[in-house]
């Protein structure tokens, strides 16, 4: 639902936060240490269909106008667009969704809970929408960012718990109140909105939303199949079809790319040993850090490090994918609010939602979170690590939240 309902998969991920701090204690190591190796399984559905020629035109024109970079853009979640879907009951624009492909790159590069993940199978669906106002909110915009202006705007569109189902996805879900083939926009959330339950958008007013009343539907990737009479099968859990833009991104489902353009990092000179760069990852991921911090960030050591980390183990440094951002050279304090914002951006980057981000980088501890394929372990004010803050990855994880630890 429109902006207040926001809130709670926020408090959801703090509660997670909490839970992860009571079981984690002390584990996770110091600077680099900490693992996290479990089987790590990425369901990252690629949507695409046959593209229709007319939405190959679009793109086409649009990518030259806006250049590789602007094509690239999307990374932070969705996969390719749906094909235009012209079948009964198409609103028109991407999909059949009645919602403008800027909309749809504006939730995909804006909204805190973008991704491509899509969770498949049956989920228990309801509908909400205007008329504003009370529990179905202000109607201003959806968390994930679509306007709403309080007016009752004709859009295919879905909250979801984006633990399931990332917003900027399209997903195809039946039985719906519109008995709509085509897609729709994940881009909102809900309060009551958690695990395997859809809420459709639905501008028609309340007789049609309490109409629906809460029944099952599937969810799939895939267009609904023949008369949509849950042809859907868990089957689309393979990679569907790529569609355009696919593959032109480079690993955009190891990536570490958030939301947000990104920012300038500087290698400051001896931060490497000189056989070993730190590697693209980690620049990747800081130039995303530097992105949300707003300011270039300097990367003072790297690779140029001791084999070692502080919890005895051998460091992310050494491997290349470890970096710290010493005070100096970033004109911080030590252990200062600067150096706090380059620590929650590290977080933000890592697909923590701003507030928390700011929070945990605030009350200081060593925290991982699991991104994109990636345990991301951002230190900043605890056991040395007050003059700098320290970013390192590997690869592979499976936990949820963000494990905080105190290095002693
Ligand atoms: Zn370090």
């Amino acid at each position: 639902m429109p902006a207040p309902a926001a809130a709670a998969p926020i408090a959801r991920t703090a509660g997670k936060l909490l839970a992860a701090r009571a079981a984690s204690g002390r584990q996770g190591g110091g600077d680099g240490g900490g693992g996290g190796n479990g089987a790590l399984v990425v369901l990252v559905v690629v949507l695409g269909v046959p593209v229709g020629l007319v939405f190959g035109l679009v793109l086409l024109v649009s990518t030259v106008a806006g250049g590789q970079q602007r094509a690239c853009m999307p990374q932070g979640g969705g996969g390719a667009l749906p094909a235009n879907f012209t079948g009964p009951g198409s609103l028109g624009e991407v999909g059949g969704t009645g919602i403008k492909r800027s909309l749809v790159e504006r939730v995909r590069s804006t909204s805190p809970f973008a991704g491509e993940k899509i969770t498949l199978g049956s989920y228990g669906t309801t509908a909400y929408g205007p008329p504003w106002g009370g529990i179905q909110g202000e109607g201003n915009a959806t968390s994930g960012g679509l306007p709403i202006r309080g007016r009752s705007p004709r859009y295919y569109m879905v909250a979801v718990d984006t633990d399931l189902i990332a917003h900027g996805t399209f997903v195809y879900v039946w039985p719906n109140p519109f008995e709509w083939k085509g897609p729709f926009l994940a881009a909102d959330t809900g309060g009551a909105i958690q695990g395997k339950r859809i809420d459709f958008y639905d501008w028609r007013g309340r007789p049609t939303q309490r109409g629906w009343g809460l029944k099952k539907s599937r969810v799939s990737a895939k267009p609904i199949a023949g008369d949509g009479g849950g042809q859907s099968s868990d089957e689309a859990e393979a990679p569907a079809a790529t569609g355009p833009g696919a593959g032109e991104c480079g690993g955009a489902a190891g990536s570490l790319a958030d939301p947000g353009g990104d920012g300038k990092v500087v290698v400051h000179p001896g931060a490497d040993r000189p056989d070993v760069k730190t590697r693209k990852p980690v620049l990747d991921f800081l130039k995303r850090t530097a992105g949300v911090f707003g300011q270039q960030i300097i990367l003072t050591t790297g690779t140029a490090h001791g084999r070692m980390s502080s919890a005895g183990q051998v460091s992310d440094h050494w491997v290349g994918l470890g970096a710290d951002m010493g005070s100096v050279a970033n004109k911080f304090q030590d252990g200062g609010e600067k150096g706090t914002r380059i620590a929650a951006a590290a977080l933000r980057a890592a697909g923590v939602p701003e507030s928390l981000a700011l929070r945990t980088a605030r009350s200081g501890g060593g925290h991982n979170v699991c991104h994109r394929g990636w345990r991301v372990q951002v230190i900043w004010r605890t056991g040395g690590h007050f003059d700098h803050i320290h970013v390192g990855l590997r690869r592979g994880c499976n936990h949820e939240g963000i494990q905080t630890f105190q290095i002693g």
